[in-house]
This record gives C-alpha cells, structure tokens and sequence, in this order.
C-alpha cells in the first residue's frame, strides 16, 4: 500500500480533528472527527474559507495566528483554559448539567518541508477536552466549598473562631501600621443554660442561629462577625473608633432584646451582654485588645445583663 495512503487512513482514524488550510484560511483536509462533529462532508468543505464556514470562529485571532506559523515555522497552541473552543461543537459526552459545548486544546503546525521557501499550509489539530475541563471545574467547586467549610461555622454560618481570630490579627497589623482606629465588640446570651433546660438544645440551637442573624444582618461590609464559643460571639470593626462601635453594640443590644424569636413551637425572648474596647496604645497585641472586650463583657454579666460596658483602658 503507498505510504501515503496509510497515513490517509491514519488521519481519518484519528479521535482528533485534524484540519489543513492554506494562508487564506481555504480547506484542504477535513478528517473524519471534523465531520461527526461538525455535520460537513471533507467533500463540501474542501476549498471553502473556513471562518465562513464557521462564523464562531474569531476571524482576525485566527489569521494572525495562521500568518504567525507560517512567519516563524513554529507551532502555536491554543488552550481551552484561555478559549474554550474554536469549533462550536456539541458536548458528545453531555450528561445532565454538563456543558453544551465541546472544550477544545488546538495546535497550530506549519507543514513546509526544509527547502521550502514559504509556509503554504497550516494543520490545526482539535483535541476534545471536555472531561478533563469538567473534572477541572468540579475540583475548584470542590476546593471553593472546602475552604468555605474551613473558616465557617456550620451551625450559623458566621466565621468561626479561628477564621475571625485570623481577621482580628490581619486588622490589628493594618491599624498599628496606618495608625488607624480598630475596635471589638464581644456578647453573650445572657441565661442561655435556662432556654437550653426550659425549651430544649433544639430552641437553643434556633435561639443562637437567630442572634448572629440579627448581629449579620447590622454588620457593615468590613466587619468581621464570628461565633467565639458556644453562645458567645465576636464582631471585628476595622477603622472604627469607640465612639462607632459603643453605637453598634447599643444598636445590637437593643435589637436582640426587643426581638420574638420563634424556636420550636414556643416564642422566645432574650438578651446579650456586650463588651466593646477600641484599640489604645497599650494594647500591645490583638489579643489584648480581645481581652479587653472579654473582660468588658463580663462586667456587663455582673452589672445585671442586657447592658454595654466600654472596656478598661489597657494598661
Ligand atoms: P450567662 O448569662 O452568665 O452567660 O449564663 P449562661 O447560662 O449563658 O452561661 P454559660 O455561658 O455558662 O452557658 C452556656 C451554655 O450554652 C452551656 C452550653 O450547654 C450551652 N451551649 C453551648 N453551645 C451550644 C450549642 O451549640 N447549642 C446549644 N443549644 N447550647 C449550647
Ligand atoms: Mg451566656
Ligand atoms: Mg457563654
């Protein structure tokens, strides 16, 4: 058999879309793959510009790239990573939610033998990447989720400690070094063991989803607000003086204690207690400044609840 039928045959057998054109962009072989996927016989194609053909394709991205082969005799890719495809073909793989179109690795090959004075046709060759590209993008999904799993707390949805911990350490770096205000707010549910023994760990649950709704839903954008412990929260307020912040911890207090929460079959009412401090110059780490608002809080505890106490300055 002449070698040059051999590889004919191998061209069509190929599950790569092999095609070649000639620098004006007309056909000159269409393999077997571009005809399932394309619908067009090698026979009706042969000698048509392909970006008639082919509408989809970006017309002077592709010219360019064909004079630019032809000019360097060196082979130029083209990835799905940066364009999904070339040829708009149906995903043959497509399974429920899959993507519509086929994703596409192309190469661009100069065919010109040494002693070739010019690059007259250019292979370009179509590779199907479509489950890779879907295995791709379930990887990042998947990544996206585990990341948000790691710096959220499932029951509420807020930060979790060591997520707002890790802002709070951020936020104290940016304050010291740009000299700017930073302060803290920290409340707890005030006889929160009672809802726990009156209405059931359930109605508790409900009672603490419900207060970090509420203190979610007065949060500003830059704030920070995190479960700290068990019904404890914490609320991390970049760029904010004590003014600010002794403002938005009345606002909270206030909200929480005059709000009816539904939890379970019951409606029920409850208050927090609430340490604010604002960074001062003796506050030599974040730490200390959440110590300060800790230490505030628990004043409020023994004042009687339902109340706001501003931190001692640091010493
Ligand atoms: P105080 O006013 O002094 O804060 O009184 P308190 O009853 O709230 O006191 P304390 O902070 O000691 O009690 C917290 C209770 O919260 C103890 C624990 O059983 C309960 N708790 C901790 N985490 C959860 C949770 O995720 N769900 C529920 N339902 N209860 C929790
Ligand atoms: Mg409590
Ligand atoms: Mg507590």
């Amino acid at each position: 058999m002449p070698e040059y039928v051999l590889l004919d045959n191998l061209v069509t057998a190929l599950n790569i879309g092999v095609v070649i054109v000639d620098r004006e962009r007309r056909v000159r072989l269409w393999n077997h793959f571009m005809e399932m996927h394309s619908g067009h016989t090698a026979a009706w194609i042969k000698g048509r510009d392909l970006c008639e053909v082919f509408p989809e394709l970006p017309q002077d991205w592709f010219s360019a790239k064909l004079r630019s082969v032809a000019y360097t005799r060196q082979a130029a890719f083209s990835s799905w990573t940066e364009r999904p495809w070339l040829f708009r073909f149906d995903n043959p793989h497509q399974v429920t939610g899959g993507p519509k179109s086929m994703y596409q690795d192309c190469t661009f090959l100069p065919l010109a033998g040494p002693e070739d004075e010019r690059v007259e046709h250019i292979c370009v060759t179509v590779m199907d990447v479509t489950d890779t590209a879907v295995y791709q993008q379930q990887l990042q999904d998947a990544q996206a989720r585990l990341l948000e799993m790691s710096i959220r707390d499932p029951l509420t949805g807020i930060s979790n400690r060591r997520h707002l911990e890790e802002c709070l350490a951020t936020e104290y770096q940016r304050a010291r070094r740009y000299e700017l205000p930073l302060s803290v707010i920290m409340f707890d549910i005030d006889h929160f063991k009672r809802i726990n023994d009156t209405f059931g760990h359930q109605a508790g649950d409900d009672v603490i989803r419900r207060v970090a709704g509420i203190a979610e839903a007065q949060r500003r954008t830059p704030d920070t607000l995190g479960r700290y412990g068990g019904e404890e929260f914490t609320l991390v307020l970049p760029e904010t003086g004590l003014e600010g912040a002794h403002a938005a911890a009345h606002r909270l207090c206030d909200t929480i204690a005059e709000t009816a929460i539904p939890a379970s079959s019951e409606t029920i009412h409850t208050t927090v207690s609430v340490g604010v401090a604002a960074l001062d110059t003796g506050d030599d780490s974040h730490d200390k400044l959440l110590d300060r608002a800790d230490a505030a809080l628990y004043e409020a505890k023994s004042m009687g609840r339902n109340s706001v106490v501003v931190a001692r300055p640091a010493e």
